[in-house]
């Protein structure tokens, strides 16, 4: 599927003034960049009965959906003009504040505990709405009883959930992505101070600040080693909805030029960090994170029926028979970003790795981490167990490349090692490509 890619010509708000957009490159990224919808495959369309107002709304008004009786779940990939809000009667809107839970939002709007879990039960294999953030919203549909019958969770432009109530009572979702167009920005400084300060001062996030540190921290200690006049330049790229910023940003290119040291990281299609060579910045991951090797009780598949429903419920994950109390391995080393319980997923872990790599563990016993904090590869972070609603203990193990899940058993791992000998030569270009980009938006700063 092509990606749907046109320019972006409003003027960007996020972009800091000295920051060139740079349409070549943008192409020759979105070409280089695999469509997340490859990874995930729809289910294919079917009949839609059982959909009240606000699904056939949305399916009306967003004609490339699929939906269908057993589409539990499904990805479209959506023409970039943002889809107008539902015009349904009944329907409620409610803006996410700081702080809020589902539990505190079901109560306030007088839903009952049942409908909750029925939502979360259908949530169980996305777990989009264990993290609620101002900015996201709910908007509910009621039938003439008060009854809920569907809820839409907006993430961002390009990223919204619908659950529905189906004609066995039961909850369904239904993922309606679009992916936008990513515009990317070259920005350079020079240092004064700390390279937080300078960077800051050149448009760089705090999250684009930490991948730097995270990518040459072997090879630079930021806080000792860096010189006042070091520079540096960094192409980031931005996601963009329509006129929207979706949030989501990423670096794809790093130099920085300290003393007589050159640094260089490059973002590679495959989601990996590797420099202006091909060798790889990007830790190793662990196939198994566990300390041996257990059963593996049940396979990913994303197209897997429910057993009594007989509708696709897919499994996002690898489940390991571990006895409960079984030491739960850090896949890579990265950041925890969840530590949650769940009604089905149990006591699970979420940690955010460098690079476009993203690891969950399910059904815990007992968490040894915390929100925030910064793990090792293979180092313990919780004890395998069989909470939420599971037959037996067991782990589920899931690995997120580019937000999609994918199999952990056969997917390409980060292994530490040179860039794949098949895309050296793209690669190399794309970093030939970037460099011109820099050495301009450095030539033209120092004109200013
Ligand atoms: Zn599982």
């Amino acid at each position: 599927m092509p990606s749907p890619v046109s320019q972006h010509s409003a003027i960007l708000p996020l972009m800091h003034r000295r920051a060139t957009q740079s349409l070549i490159m943008l192409t020759a990224i979105i070409i280089l960049w695999p469509d997340p919808t490859h990874i995930a495959e729809s289910e294919s369309a079917g009949a839609m009965p059982g959909l009240f107002a606000l699904g056939w709304q949305l399916a009306r008004q967003l004609p490339l959906l699929q939906q269908g009786q057993h589409a539990r779940q499904s990805q479209s990939s959506l023409p970039s003009t943002p889809p107008p809000s539902p015009d349904v009667k009944l329907s409620r809107r409610y803006a996410i504040e700081a702080g809020d839970s589902l539990s505190r939002i079901f109560s306030r709007q007088g839903f009952s505990q049942q409908q909750m879990q029925q939502i979360m039960a259908a949530d169980q294999s996305l777990l989009a709405l264990d993290v609620l953030r101002p900015g996201n919203n709910l908007t509910f549909q009621l039938d003439d009883n008060q009854q809920l019958q569907a809820m839409e969770l907006f993430i961002h432009a390009g990223n919204r959930v619908l659950y529905q109530r189906e004609a066995d009572g039961e909850f369904s979702y239904q993922e309606l992505l679009d992916q936008g167009e990513w515009q990317s920005s070259t920005l350079t400084g020079t240092i004064a101070g700390s390279f937080y300060q300078s960077a800051k001062q050149a448009g760089l996030s705090d999250a684009d600040i930490a991948t730097v540190h995270q990518l040459f921290r072997d090879r630079l200690n930021f806080s000792r080693d860096i010189q006042a006049g070091a520079r540096f330049q960094v192409v980031r790229s931005d996601n963009f909805v329509g006129d929207t910023a979706t949030g989501l940003s990423r670096i794809e290119g790093v130099r920085l030029f300290n003393r007589r040291q050159q640094l260089s990281a490059f973002l590679h299609d495959n989601g990996q960090f590797y420099d202006a060579n091909g060798e790889s910045l990007q830790r190793a991951f662990m196939r198994v994170p566990l300390a041996r090797n257990y059963r593996i009780s049940d396979d990913f598949n994303p197209r897997r029926l429910h057993p009594v429903t007989g509708r696709v419920q897919p499994h996002n994950g690898t489940d390991f028979a571990t006895p409960t109390g079984t030491p739960v391995l850090a896949a890579a080393e990265g950041k925890v970003v969840r530590v949650e319980n769940h009604p089905y997923a149990g006591r699970y872990i979420e940690i955010q790795h460098y690079g476009q790599y993203k690891t969950r563990y399910l059904h815990l016993h007992k968490s040894l981490v915390r929100p925030g904090q910064q793990v090792e590869r293979g180092q313990r972070i919780g004890l395998s167990g069989a909470s939420g609603r599971v037959t037996g203990a067991h782990l589920h193990y899931e690995l997120h490349v580019n937000n999609r899940p994918v199999n952990p058993m056969n997917a390409q791992i980060p292994l530490a090692e040179p860039i794949p000998a098949d895309s050296r030569d793209a690669f190399l270009q794309r970093v030939a490509f970037m460099i011109k980009q820099m050495e301009e938006e450095t030539m033209l700063v120092q004109q200013q």
